[in-house]
């Protein structure tokens, strides 16, 4: 017996022989086109259709979800309308299934130094299914877009109607285990291997877990035997990832393998603008470089931030100015920037203009010396928790008001001199993202 009349055997426990004899017992379950998300019943009438839905859809679709512990899409219908129209129909529905995110579309992906190389990579894909680049391998840090970038390429897939399955490894494991404690893998496999574009988020997350590599490598080879698009993303090149079989590894390099690196300064303001566009949120360019600047390269963090202003601004009506970001961000930027230290923020600057640190911290008055001091100076305090006395000690400086001197001159500075103010940027976003 399949499941689907397994659930009607259990429906009929609950209800009276007449009601079960009248109209439950017509109903055939469809195994062929039902799937681990949608349970297929044809009915020989419209009024025993009807009936049941109207009576006990809900009741079937629980008791899916008692027998098997999946959530279905229970759909009754009738028998001589199935045909290819309505299985079309009926697809769609499955397809609904998807977990994509319809705002992480290519439009709303700024594309930059950093990321414009797997942009290119999943556009190209995604205008020619299966036929470039398969599997597409992409890999970057944390919050760095590999997920808007796959489930762009996935909406637009989708959009054309193909089947488009998103899944991480981890709800990829859960559902293999699933089916497999209800003895019912080849409805898994069915799944997997018939879709047109498996999308699988984080892939380093396989590491070590041998029966779902040994499960994932047979759909693998299934898709890409038919031709059907593969796109994985993980946080590291294949190579690097432990505790992946050896065939897996090569095979995910088979395709292409683009990587995704932190945004630049000029890349980050542009996101921040589109968030701010998207959102509806309203931020003068000064506040906007100024996230830029302070956060380093996860664009995740950027978009909370982004949000804990707009809530902020909205609960105690004021308008988001530079003050108030600054504010905000205030514990956000004390724990990203808890590990830098004085030597790391001078020998960053040493390296910028082209000196040693030891000369930065010298005595000499030469003038790019006392430039590269100031700076030190200036970014020391702006970087670290360090008081004006421990940073004379630390410059070898007499005492605290020569620091305080330092920094009077330099705030002018950046306050006339865009230029000026546009080096103290860069070099922030340098120190603040070289950990
Ligand atoms: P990852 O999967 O690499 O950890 P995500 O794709 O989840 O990162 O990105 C985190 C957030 O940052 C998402 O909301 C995404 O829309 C946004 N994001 C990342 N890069 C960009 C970009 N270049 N343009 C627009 N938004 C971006
Ligand atoms: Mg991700």
């Amino acid at each position: 017996m399949n499941i689907g009349q397994e659930v009607l055997e259990m429906l009929k426990q609950e209800i009276t022989d007449v009601e079960y004899n009248r109209y439950i017992k017509h109903l055939k379950y469809d195994a062929k086109n039902s799937t681990s998300d949608l349970a297929l019943y044809y009915a020989p009438n419209a009024l025993v259709s009807n009936w049941i839905k109207n009576k006990y859809g809900e009741k079937i679709a629980h008791l899916f979800e008692v027998k098997s512990d999946m959530r279905v899409n229970v759909q009754i219908t009738l028998e001589s309308k199935m045909d290819k129209a309505k299985l079309k129909e009926v697809a769609k529905i499955k397809v609904q299934h998807s977990h994509l995110n319809p705002s992480h579309t290519f439009d709303n992906f700024m594309v930059g130094g950093s990321n414009q190389f797997a942009y290119a990579a999943v556009k190209s894909v995604s205008e020619k299914a299966g036929q470039i680049y398969n599997p597409l391998f992409i890999y970057g840090g944390v919050g760095l877009g590999k997920t808007h970038l796959m489930q762009a390429a996935g909406n637009v897939f989708q959009n054309q109607g193909k089947v488009v399955i998103y899944t991480t490894v981890e709800q990829f494991l859960n559902d293999f285990v699933r089916h497999l404690r209800n003895k019912n893998m080849e409805r898994f496999q069915e799944k997997y291997r018939k879709c047109d574009v498996l999308l699988i988020d984080d892939i380093q997350f396989l590491s070590n877990k041998e029966s779902i590599q040994e499960e994932f490598f047979h759909t693998f080879e299934a898709l890409k035997g038919q031709g059907k698009q593969i796109i994985l993303t993980a946080d590291k090149h294949p190579k690097k990832i432990a505790g992946l079989e050896a065939r897996l590894q090569s095979r995910f390099e088979w395709g292409l393998v683009a990587d995704i690196q932190p945004p630049e300064l000029e890349t980050k303001i542009a996101i921040i603008e589109k968030k701010c566009e998207i959102n509806k949120v309203k931020l003068t360019k000064d506040i906007i470089n100024y996230i830029a600047t302070v956060i380093d390269s996860n664009v995740r963090e950027i978009e909370g931030i982004l949000s804990k202003l707009h809530a902020y601004s909205q609960l105690i009506h004021v308008d988001i100015d530079l003050e108030f970001t600054k504010n905000i961000l205030k514990d956000q930027i004390k724990e990203n920037r808890a590990n830098l230290t004085l030597d790391m923020i001078t020998q960053n600057v040493a390296k910028d203009l082209n000196i040693k640190p030891s000369e930065i911290r010298s005595k000499s008055r030469s003038k790019n010396l006392v430039y590269a001091r100031r700076i030190s100076i200036y970014l020391c305090r702006e970087l670290t928790q360090n008081t004006m006395p421990q940073l004379a000690q630390y410059f070898g400086m007499k005492d605290h008001t020569a620091i305080s001197h330092t920094l009077k001159k330099i705030t002018e500075l950046i306050q006339n001199d865009e230029d000026f103010k546009v080096k103290i940027e860069e070099l922030t976003n340098k120190i603040t993202s070289s950990d």
